[in-house]
């Protein structure tokens, strides 16, 4: 009686290898990882940009505070000049109103542009926030992403590392002279042995004769597929 599980089995163990090892070849999971570490990248190096950004004009409003303190601080040294009566002349009570109307001016305009850098900065502020809430998120996202990567890889690497002796049990089963046939269509065919299903050949979908399906069940000798030239497999 002629079985051919074992040989059956061993094909689809060959399958399996072959899918496993394309599948690391063409790791979308790495490339997806590769994509999201540029990204990272990229996000961190704007993120230090902005904090420069952040740092100047924080400079710069600490500027414009004391530029508005020493305006201040003049404005008042003058204002009681004018009125502690240290001034007499006529002449230097008007040059000195007219450095006092100046100088509150300055001190208007150097306070409208502290607003200004006030606004900015917050604004500044909030983007930097902004960023690292996203980059927070990546890094999570690469981190996950990075493990199921690892446990796969390593699921698949001891996967195919048990298949040669899986494979070498079976073939101690199979009959020498079919495995010499089969390793020998082997050559022209990636798939030979195509099990039987619904009285048709699984290799090319058409159905056998009668005469073959009694053969095969019988299963005194081998069988071929009259349209495709596989070895016929019945699974009883
Ligand atoms: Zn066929």
């Amino acid at each position: 009686m002629i079985d051919l599980k074992h040989l059956w089995e061993i094909q689809l163990l060959d399958q399996q290898r072959k899918s496993l090892e394309s599948s690391f070849k063409g790791d979308d999971m790495a490339s997806e990882l590769r994509a999201l570490k540029n990204d990272i990248e990229e996000s961190r190096a704007a993120f230090k940009t902005l904090k420069e950004e952040y740092g100047s004009l924080k400079k710069e409003l600490r500027k414009r505070e004391m530029d508005t303190d020493e305006l201040k601080e003049r404005v008042g040294a003058m204002s009681k000049r004018l009125y502690d009566g240290s001034i007499t002349s006529a002449k230097e009570v008007q040059s000195s109103n007219q450095k006092l109307l100046f100088l509150q001016d300055e001190i208007k305009r150097t306070e409208d542009l502290t607003l200004a850098t006030m606004e900015s900065l917050e604004a500044v502020r909030q983007k930097l926030e902004k960023l690292s809430a996203e980059l927070n998120e990546k890094a999570l996202h690469y981190r996950r992403l990075h493990g199921t990567y690892l446990g796969h890889q390593q699921k698949m690497r001891k996967m195919l590392a048990q298949i040669p002796q899986l494979r070498q049990k079976l073939l101690e089963k199979v009959d020498s002279n079919i495995w010499k046939k089969y390793v020998e269509m082997k050559k022209k065919i990636a798939d030979p042995l195509a099990r039987v299903e619904k009285g048709a050949c699984t290799g090319c979908r058409v159905g056998l004769s009668f005469n073959d399906l009694r053969a095969l069940k019988q299963g005194g000798t081998l069988v071929y597929c009259q349209n495709c030239g596989r070895m016929l497999f019945w699974e009883r």
